[in-house]
């Protein structure tokens, strides 16, 4: 009898970090793995499960926009349990910080279903930032089987917390594995006004979304990529706008007009993969971008105060700027206008990942489940060698 595993999300930075697992985990013949999608970003989910060649199994169907983190645990809680009495499977995989990742990693638990944590042991040591992240992920490890740590900072943030050091592996981050099939992938831009961005010109990438940036900080930050955008007219600014509509609001008065400033539709992850292969450097509150764009040697400013991937800031690639608009501009300016600054940190060092963490995740899941041993972790290769070559994109347009 193959061993069942359900592995179960509902945002797209979820579908693209489990996308490498699933691939993985499906092409294991002693495995049967179903995707349970809860279909919080319906269509951004969409993308990403075309392009990565996946078919959900299950579809809660579950959260329409702006359902409150309260709304997103009732509903998973209460639906996945019939999902969980109906497979019983052997194990359930979630990712990350979401609400929902946190709620079904109950279900599965309260189901008396061991639990693996992809991108276990991230924390920022504050609950209210990232707000409720940081809750949902430490929420999360406590009722873990299997802690797939990306680094071996998350791993020592877990072993802080009294967790068994037999139940965790350093794997990477599985979204390096994801970049480096992206940018081999041939990738047809939708939006015309899109498909050219950095190739004659200097390209700025920025993406703002989180939860705890609403209001003031995102405001700032916003106007800040404004005044940059108006004093440089020689470059382009493409800011792919996420669904939320608070997100947009603060986003399109301010940058709207302005002739060189390119607000899309959030980008199929190709695009977004070959355009952070192209840009000049990436302004982002994103976690998943601030993982990634290292590998492209580009320098990334993160418009947060905390992070909980700090092994980037230590590795000189990814600087913490927070969401003052006079500082943020001034960060943006500097690497534009100072090449030694952005030499500093234009470095293809990624302490992330190397592209086999899905690998190292199979494994480590086969020997939950008694198939084998537990394998080899991911060791950063030493960060003061020469620079590898960067990731450049393959597949082009
Ligand atoms: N991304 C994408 N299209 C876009 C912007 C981002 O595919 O227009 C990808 C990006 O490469 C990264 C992920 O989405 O892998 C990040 O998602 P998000 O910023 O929503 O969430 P976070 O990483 O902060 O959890």
């Amino acid at each position: 009898m193959r061993k069942h595993i359900l592995v179960v999300y509902g945002t797209r930075p979820e579908a693209i970090k489990l996308a490498p697992l699933v691939r993985a985990l499906r092409a294991d013949g002693d495995l049967r793995t179903q995707v349970v999608v809860t279909g919080q970003h319906r269509e951004m989910l969409d993308q990403v499960h075309s392009f990565f060649r996946i078919t959900p199994d299950v579809d809660l169907d579950l959260m329409s926009h702006g359902a409150t983190p309260n709304a997103v645990a009732r509903a998973v809680l209460s639906e996945l349990e019939r999902v969980l009495e109906a497979e019983r499977p052997d194990a359930v995989v979630v990712q990350g910080d979401t609400t929902s990742a946190f709620a079904a990693s109950l279900a599965a638990f309260l189901a008396g279903v061991p639990v693996v944590h992809l991108e276990a042991g991230l924390r920022t040591g504050n609950l209210r930032s990232p707000f409720p992240e940081e809750a949902n992920r430490r929420l999360t490890g406590v009722v873990t089987s299997l802690h797939l740590a990306p680094t071996a900072t998350a791993r020592r943030n877990l072993e802080l917390e009294s967790v068994d050091p037999a139940t965790i592996l350093v794997t990477g981050n599985t979204v390096v594995d994801a970049l480096q099939w992206a940018v081999q992938q041939p990738v047809a831009f939708t939006d015309e006004r899109v498909a050219s961005l950095g190739r004659d010109r200097p390209l700025v990438l920025v993406t703002t979304h989180r939860r705890e940036s609403w209001g003031e900080p995102m405001q700032q930050a916003v106007a800040a990529i404004g005044d940059v955008a108006r004093d440089h007219p020689e470059l382009d600014v493409l800011l792919p706008l996420h669904r939320n509509s608070v997100v947009r609001d603060a986003v399109q008065p301010a940058l709207g007009e302005l002739p060189n400033v390119i607000l899309t539709e959030p980008l199929a992850y190709a695009e977004f993969a070959h355009l952070m292969a192209r840009c000049r450097l990436v302004v982002t509150d994103s976690g998943g971008v601030q993982e990634e764009a290292p590998s492209f040697g580009k320098p990334v400013l993160v418009l947060r105060d905390t992070t909980e991937r700090p092994e980037g800031v230590e590795a000189g690639v990814v600087r913490l700027i927070g969401t003052d608009r006079q500082r943020v501009a001034h960060e943006i300016e500097r690497l534009l206008d100072d090449p030694t600054a952005y030499a500093e940190m234009a470095r293809a060092v990624n302490p992330y990942g190397d592209g086999e963490a899905a690998r190292r995740s199979t494994g480590a899941i086969r020997f939950l489940l008694g198939l084998g041993p537990m394998p080899e972790p991911f060791v950063v290769a030493d960060l003061d060698a020469p620079a590898a070559e960067p990731v450049t994109a393959q597949g082009r347009p």
